[in-house]
């Protein structure tokens, strides 16, 4: 057998050693308390499970589905973006149902990336950007994620030549894993960069509508000129707790979604027709159990930033997402604290540098385990770390 060079080209899984200790722990009956993954614990709300299920009735939805997401779905996602950013879609030239955003995410790079191509790639980052670079052909080229710059990208340290030869640039805000936003002004300057040098700018918005203390996350494409040249990959996961049902939408530049879309037609089929009805029913319906959602994250996030705070840890409260990114104490690196967590505590968090480079120095929290156990977590995090 003869595996493909771009499976060899994929980096090596870094926590090997992290699954092996749970993996003793776990054998020895110790009892972990995981706050690694990015997957809400509440149910999906109600009435969209209602809207599937009287979907999945219609025998109408029983047949292939439209390849760009039925009409219906496109204009929910429309009438969303006008209700939310005041920003205006076609639904039939400038939205595409996708089969969850990241399925989005990674064929987007088919879609513009030849072999030898730059492409611009936040540093720490959700590590499909990277590998979907990978399997296109293409180079990642890191923009490295710094405290000193709020964890924004400064395009003006990216080389002259690499931007020349980029075709792509992905961002993420509010950002898995650093938890910081950006503002209009920041997708401003980077619609401007963009232009220069003649690069997409795809924004993954999975978390626009997870933030806390009233504050609004902007869409890029409420900016100026940014619909010339740029896509934004919206997710139904997160907000409404869809994350096995994978629904979401690209948006944006018709260019760009229909590119997209021929790669999509020539891989997949589309999403079920009734998990799309289940979809308008989240945009359109009624939005308390997001906000409900929220305030309970809004807690725990207060919770954890305490914690961390009264052991020395430097940490502010994030306005978006459902992580806290964590700086780890003096002596350790992110994989060695995280080790020391499992060890003394039982608690699994991420090691920051799993998502590159500059995540080297920092852990990633996720909030998405239940008050109790949470409380328990950050007992157990401050037992071991008070000597
Ligand atoms: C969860 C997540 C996604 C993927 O969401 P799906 O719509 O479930 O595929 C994309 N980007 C980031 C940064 C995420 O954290």
């Amino acid at each position: 057998m003869r595996i493909a060079e771009r499976i060899k080209k994929i980096p090596p899984y870094l926590f090997a050693q992290i699954d092996k200790k749970i993996a003793e722990l776990k054998k020895k009956g110790v009892d972990i308390i995981s706050l690694g993954v990015g997957d809400p614990d509440l149910p999906t709300p109600p009435h969209i499970v209602k809207a599937l299920e009287r979907a999945a009735n219609d025998p109408e939805c029983h047949k292939y589905p439209a390849y760009e997401g039925s009409l219906e779905f496109r204009e929910a996602v429309a009438t969303y973006y006008k209700r939310r950013f005041g920003v205006e879609l076609d639904p039939e030239s400038e939205v595409m149902a996708l089969i969850g955003s990241k399925e989005g995410i990674a064929h987007i790079f088919f879609a513009f990336i030849d072999p030898g191509d730059y492409a611009l790639i936040p540093d720490p980052g959700y590590p499909v950007y990277k590998t979907a670079t990978l399997f296109a052909g293409g180079i990642p080229y890191p923009m490295p994620l710094l405290k000193e710059n709020n964890f924004l990208p400064d395009f003006s340290k990216i080389d002259t030549e690499v931007a020349k030869k980029a075709k792509l640039m992905f961002l993420c805000y509010p950002n898995n894993p650093t938890a910081a936003v950006a503002d209009e002004k920041f997708f401003e300057e980077a619609v401007e960069f963009a232009k220069t040098y003649d690069i997409i700018i795809c924004h993954d918005s999975a978390y626009v509508d997870i933030t806390f203390d009233g504050y609004k996350a902007p869409s890029l494409l409420s900016v100026k000129g940014a619909m010339d040249i740029g896509v934004e990959f919206g997710s139904l996961s997160k907000p409404y707790r869809m994350t096995g049902w994978r629904i979401g939408y690209a948006v944006g530049n018709k260019d760009i979604i229909s590119a997209l879309g021929i790669i999509k037609t020539n891989i997949d089929s589309g999403q079920f027709t009734a998990i799309q009805k289940a979809g308008i029913e989240a945009l359109l319906g009624p939005q308390d159990s997001v906000n409900e959602m929220l305030s309970v994250f809004e807690k725990r996030r207060n919770l954890v930033v305490e914690t961390l705070k009264g052991i020395g840890l430097e940490v502010e409260p994030p306005k978006g997402t459902f992580y806290v990114w964590v700086p780890v104490p003096e002596g350790y690196t992110s994989q060695s604290f995280a080790e020391m967590l499992i060890e003394k505590a039982a608690v699994v968090v991420t090691p920051g540098v799993g998502y590159g480079d500059y995540g080297e120095g920092y852990v990633r929290i996720s909030l998405t385990t239940p008050d109790e156990r949470l409380k328990e977590a950050m007992r157990r995090i401050k037992e071991s770390l008070s000597f």
